[in-house]
């Protein structure tokens, strides 16, 4: 089954290629072709300021990639809800968990035009899965647990892996980012999981100047990030059980398999970690 694409909305309608994307400038880091020159602009201008951007990027995508197969593999995890989907690039959250689990279900969630334009892409379930994407805000949580496409994909009685992957840092305090999860999590059953990535400050040199407030489309080069210490980002977990190896660095996450050396936490400036509700 696939299903979940917005009727009337029309996405070309509301694409603006003349400012930066997060989703764009993220294809355009880890070397795809769906980016405009805003985006390599504004991509670049990161690059300047943290030169190994592109290895954080590769390393972040490297972490799904894992952490999905864990949850599939080792935690019988049958049911996904990917929120923060990204330009579909390879390995995308359903094709990790299906190569594993032809029946497993997954529920993309991305508030961009650009990844609603490209969700097509996101909907070649197996024929025994199912996948669906919805055109949702993840500070709107309550929207994305009612909606009749998760509901008909996703059996919310049943454990769901909660992908939360680079997402959270798009993210300030003042949307309440902590009771989003919380929401979020208090609406599956024990036995989910939780993955979330993240970028942090706490390995730079130099500090960066902090942030302002402000839309994260506004086309700032810096955008709007949030760089959370080690201790905020655990704080997603409160109350789950954390898995195995607990937080690490994105390119430390059960890394034993990946190419060594891996690159230092500092290169990569991003924490991960999946957490299980007990
Ligand atoms: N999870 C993927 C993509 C990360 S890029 C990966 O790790 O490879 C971050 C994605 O989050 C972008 O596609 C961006 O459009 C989306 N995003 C940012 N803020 C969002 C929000 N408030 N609601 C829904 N999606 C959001």
């Amino acid at each position: 089954m696939t299903s979940g694409f917005p009727g009337p909305s029309n996405p070309s309608a509301r694409i603006d290629t003349s400012v930066a994307h997060p989703a764009r400038r993220y294809n355009y880091w880890l070397g795809g072709k769906d980016n405009f020159q805003a985006d390599r602009d504004s991509g670049d201008a990161w690059a300047a300021q943290f030169p190994t951007i592109r290895v954080s990027a590769r390393e972040n995508r490297r972490f799904l990639r894992r952490a999905v197969t864990h949850l599939a593999r080792d935690a019988g995890i049958r049911q996904f809800l990917d929120i923060g989907t990204g330009i579909p690039t390879a390995d995308n959250t359903h094709q990790v968990a299906q190569s594993i689990a032809p029946e497993a279900r997954v529920v993309y969630v991305d508030n961009d035009p650009i990844v609603l334009a490209h969700a097509r892409a996101l909907l070649t379930s197996s024929p025994e899965g199912a996948t669906a994407y919805l055109d949702a805000d993840l500070r709107d949580p309550q929207r994305i647990l009612d909606h009749p496409d998760l509901r008909r994909t996703l059996d919310l009685t049943r454990p769901v892996g909660l992908m939360l992957v680079a997402i959270l840092h798009f993210v300030p305090d003042d949307d309440d980012p902590y009771g989003v999860v919380a929401r979020l999590l208090d609406a599956l059953p024990a036995g989910s999981h939780l993955v979330v990535s993240h970028a942090t400050g706490d390995h730079l040199p130099v500090p960066l100047p902090p942030r302002p407030a402000g839309k994260s489309h506004d086309g700032d080069p810096n955008g709007l990030v949030v760089l959370r210490s080690r201790d905020e980002f655990t704080r997603f977990f409160t109350g789950l059980e954390l898995v195995a190896p607990g937080v690490r660095s994105v390119a430390q996450w059960r890394a034993e398999q990946e190419p060594q050396p891996r690159p230092t936490a500092a290169e990569v400036s991003m924490y991960a970690a999946v957490g299980r509700k007990v």
